[in-house]
């Protein structure tokens, strides 16, 4: 091999510091965002590592290569729970932590008693290669949050765990050419190999990052703070799409206009926190009474608008008086302080439905005209636009 150990290490042990201090930077802008925090510290535990390597390779003491191996160990759990953190998962428990570190110990002070360097590589090429395929098990078989950059990532330990996996097999078969600094041996292939991986697993991680920033930035534009509901802005773009499905396909199309009533009382009498308390509600009563392909928003205040794809004038109503009932039972059950009286919170619904060459402005503009026409003859109740 005609790449120099000595200089494949001390660039190996750099790019490792640079790359630890990467994770540490991006730890620091992102605190809210979980498992950065432990892929920084396994970053920190890889410096660790391949400083003893280097150490090992300039001096030749045994010792620092064991230490080192521990090291790289710690570094994959730490990243293993780091990945499972930020996609969500449920935490590792304290006993199957304790019971991989047990097995782990027992595993390498089996093989640091083989007095083989040899013995010694292959034992933690094993360890190296099952938290590989158990890190990447992770990142590709994560449906929610299948991006891009968790798939890369992903693809970097799979090939991690077979590169390990065949160091290895190597290392059994021709212990000659095992030790991790002999220029004659594999060495150079595998430091060559923890450059690239180490630069292609920080960089994943820098993007997985930035994929979470930017969904994080999508959902705050397309949702309302307060009830995290559709805003009118994302729903504009739907209300397009499902109108022109409705056209290509024949299909009838409703649209729900709704308003709470005397909202401005409750406001007066619950106070407004709770006034925001009950906008909420009435979000999680309509996003279980309507169906997964309707799209529902908040139009502004305390007026919200469904469109009901395939749905009929009188379907809709029949909907549309399902949510009213709902919520009615549901917003009874606020008490007010002043009277101990449940206190009744209501909706009126004005519906359209589509007509032939109906722009979507029209069309909201009839569902409008019901809902006053609901509000006219009483409030909480429904009424369908002539
Ligand atoms: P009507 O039955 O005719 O609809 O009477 P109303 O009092 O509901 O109608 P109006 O449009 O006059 O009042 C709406 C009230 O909704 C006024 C406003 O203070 C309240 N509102 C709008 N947005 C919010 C909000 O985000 N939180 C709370 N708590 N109240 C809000
Ligand atoms: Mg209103
Ligand atoms: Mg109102």
């Amino acid at each position: 091999m005609l790449l120099d150990i000595h200089t494949l290490l001390v660039a190996v042990a750099l790019v490792t510091a640079f790359c630890a201090g990467a994770r540490l930077l991006l730890w620091r802008m992102h605190l809210a965002i979980p498992g950065l925090g432990l892929w920084a510290l396994a970053g920190v535990c890889s410096v660790i590592t391949f400083s003893l390597i280097l150490l090992y390779g300039i001096f030749y003491w045994p010792p620092a290569l064991s230490i080192a191996q521990l090291f790289i160990i710690v570094a994959l759990g730490l990243s293993w729970e780091g990945f499972r953190r930020f996609l969500d998962k449920p935490p590792l428990t304290p006993w199957l932590l304790a019971g991989v570190a047990v097995i782990g110990l027992i595993w390498l002070v089996i093989a640091q008693a083989q007095y083989s360097v040899a013995a010694k590589a292959a034992s933690n090429a094993v360890l190296v290669a099952v938290l590989s395929i158990v890190i990447a098990r992770v990142l590709l078989l994560s449906p929610q949050q299948n991006t891009p950059a968790v798939r890369v990532t992903g693809y970097v330990y799979a090939i991690n765990a077979a590169v390990f996996l065949l160091r290895a097999v190597v290392a059994h078969q021709h212990p000659e050419i095992a030790d991790p600094v002999d220029p004659n041996g594999v060495a150079a292939y595998m430091l060559l190999w923890l450059l690239c991986s180490i630069i292609a697993i920080t960089l994943g991680m820098v993007l997985m990052t930035a994929e979470r920033l930017q969904a994080d930035l999508n959902n705050q534009a397309n949702h309302d703070p307060l009830t995290g509901a559709l805003n009118r802005r994302s729903c504009d773009l739907l209300y397009d799409k499902a109108i022109a499905h409705a056209r290509r396909h024949q299909l009838p199309l409703s649209v729900l206009m709704m308003d709470l009533d005397e909202f401005k009382k409750v406001n007066d009498y619950l106070g407004h926190s709770l006034g925001d308390k009950v906008l909420c509600r009435f979000v999680a009563v309509a996003q279980k009474i309507l169906r997964e392909d309707d799209t529902f928003c908040r139009f502004g205040g305390e007026e919200f608008v469904a469109v009901l794809p395939n749905t009929s004038a009188q379907a809709a109503l029949a909907a549309a008086n399902r949510l009213r009932n709902a919520f009615e039972i549901n917003s009874a059950l606020i008490e007010t302080k002043k009277r101990h009286q449940p206190f009744t919170l209501t909706v009126s619904i004005g519906i359209a439905e589509l007509q032939a060459d109906e722009d979507f402005e029209s069309l909201l503009r009839r569902a409008d005209s019901a809902l006053y026409l609901a509000k006219d003859n009483g409030r909480n109740r429904c009424e369908i636009a002539v």
